[in-house]
């Protein structure tokens, strides 16, 4: 008999059909003995097209009132799959983030959690309840209602799963596991059996979204293991563990593609001390974080700072850039959003030359420019325009030898 957290993402739980289809599954985890703590998303598309309204009212809506008006997306699919289990005579029961205690700071719009009480959740375990959690939501101090940031369902499961000490955390989704890349973007992705919490942590900061980075982070931190599989069928997934000797050690284990940065150039800048402070300071200043940098020297002391921050933040960063670029008599802003950062990743790189000489190549033969690069002790990543996106992830991945057969 075990202690079981099941998240099922938006996808699984889209109609009444798909919450009748996870009804049985987590009836079927109950009957075998086991206690099951549910955490649900949104039906697919619920939360981008509440997003949507409130910005058709303002181009920015309040941030406090935004997530009162997406937390309810979560409530929605929580009550139905609750009442569903209740009909198949099961007892079951609800519970929205504050009641499950998903204590956060104030950071409406991507809150952290700060502490999970879980008391209610225990509570109801021990009488036997099957618990359904709505996910993505929490509360602050004062009561508020909070949301984790998109993707965040993931991170609610996980972090339940550590209050209660579950012994798995199931990420139930609408792929059968971890692939070396997006499954729907290259035909040729391997399904992995096992990866380690880093190499997860790494695919997941370069836009692999099929786990939120802070799920990881706090997987990573209370050793949760976490189980990724499809709520389609009954094929075992990939398992998040730490490292072991029996993992596979290749150069490149995954190729990642993040379409939700934007480019800002500052073009000649003059080239003296402080200026990049001057810069990037104020972006700071107002909580925009920057990704990569990169500085171009002219002659006649002259430079170009070339940067990107996520595309939720464009808007507020050029604006600021603009404003900067006037004080510090740079010539011009210019700016993109259709671009996409293409990663390699893989521990084994740390070992090995020649990564970056064969990501610059490949995508040389298949004439795709670069227009930023930057890299780590295990990865490499290139800007490139958005329409190369997928080419440059399916070359990638042949290049590197990743293709199953
Ligand atoms: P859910 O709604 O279940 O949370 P998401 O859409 O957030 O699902 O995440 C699943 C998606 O993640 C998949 O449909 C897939 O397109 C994408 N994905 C990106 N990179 C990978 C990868 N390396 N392995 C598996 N899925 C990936
Ligand atoms: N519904 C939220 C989103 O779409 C949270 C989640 O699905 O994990 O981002
Ligand atoms: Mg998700």
């Amino acid at each position: 008999m075990g202690l079981i957290v099941q998240k099922y993402g938006g996808t699984s739980v889209a109609d009444l059909e798909r919450i009748r289809n996870v009804a049985k599954r987590v009836a079927k985890t109950f009957d075998k003995g086991n206690n099951v703590v549910v955490v649900l998303s949104a039906m697919a598309g619920v939360t981008d097209s509440l997003i949507n309204m409130a910005n058709q009212i303002t181009d920015s809506p309040e941030r406090r009132e935004l997530d009162v008006l997406l937390a309810t997306g979560e409530q929605t699919t929580a009550a139905l799959l609750s009442i569903t289990l209740k009909s198949m005579n099961y007892s079951a029961e609800s519970l929205l983030g504050y009641q499950a205690e998903v204590l956060t700071n104030r950071n409406f719009g991507s809150a952290r959690i700060l502490d999970i009480g879980a008391g209610r959740i225990k509570e109801l375990i021990e009488k036997n309840n099957i618990v359904v959690v709505a996910g993505f939501q929490g509360c602050d101090p004062d009561g508020n209602i909070t949301t984790l940031g998109r993707g965040g369902s993931d991170t609610s499961a996980v972090a339940i799963a550590t209050a209660i000490k579950a012994d798995v955390c199931e990420i139930y989704t609408d792929v059968d596991g971890i692939y070396t890349a997006d499954p729907n973007i290259c035909k040729k992705a391997r399904k992995l059996d096992k990866i380690s919490y880093d190499e997860t942590l790494e695919m997941s900061s370069l836009g692999a979204k099929v786990l939120q980075i802070r799920s990881v982070e706090f997987a990573k931190k209370y050793n949760v293991p976490v189980h990724v599989r499809s709520s389609f069928s009954e094929e075992e997934g990939t398992m998040v563990v730490n490292e072991d000797s029996e993992m596979e050690h290749l150069v490149v284990s995954g190729i990642t593609c993040n379409k939700n940065e934007a480019r800002i150039t500052l073009k000649k800048v003059p080239d003296q001390p402080g200026i990049a402070a001057k810069i990037f300071s104020p972006l700071a200043e107002s909580g925009i974080l920057v990704d990569m940098i990169i500085q171009n020297t002219r002659a006649g002391g002259m430079t170009d700072l070339t940067f990107t921050v996520a595309k939720t933040d464009y808007n507020r960063a050029l604006e600021i850039s603009k404003k900067v670029a006037e004080e510090i008599k740079a010539e011009e802003v210019l700016s993109a959003e259709n671009i996409a950062k293409i990663s390699v990743t893989g521990v084994g790189m740390k070992s090995h030359s020649g990564v970056a000489a064969k990501m610059f190549s490949t995508l040389a033969s298949e004439n795709i420019n670069i227009r930023l690069i930057s890299t780590s002790e295990i990865r490499i990543s290139c800007v490139v325009e958005e329409k190369y996106a997928e080419l440059a992830v399916r070359v990638l991945h042949s290049a590197f030898g990743l293709d199953k057969e």
